[in-house]
């Protein structure tokens, strides 16, 4: 089995692992409430989903 030559530097590690990164959510405002919501999501606010209730919320 190949085995690595040399230890990967603290440098090089980081510099690998610079781009790995969480994704920020895709906000948009929602069309009945307003509030920002994750694109194709139910909103939470409303219980809105395509101009239709599709969820009870207790608020
Ligand atoms: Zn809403």
């Amino acid at each position: 089995m190949a085995v690595p030559a040399r230890r990967t530097s603290k440098m090089r590690k980081r510099n690998r692992r610079g781009h790995i990164k969480l994704a920020t959510p895709n906000l948009a405002p929602c069309p009945n409430c307003g509030e920002l919501r994750i694109s194709h999501r139910v909103c939470p606010s409303c219980g809105f989903y395509n101009g239709k209730q599709v969820v009870k919320v207790n608020n």
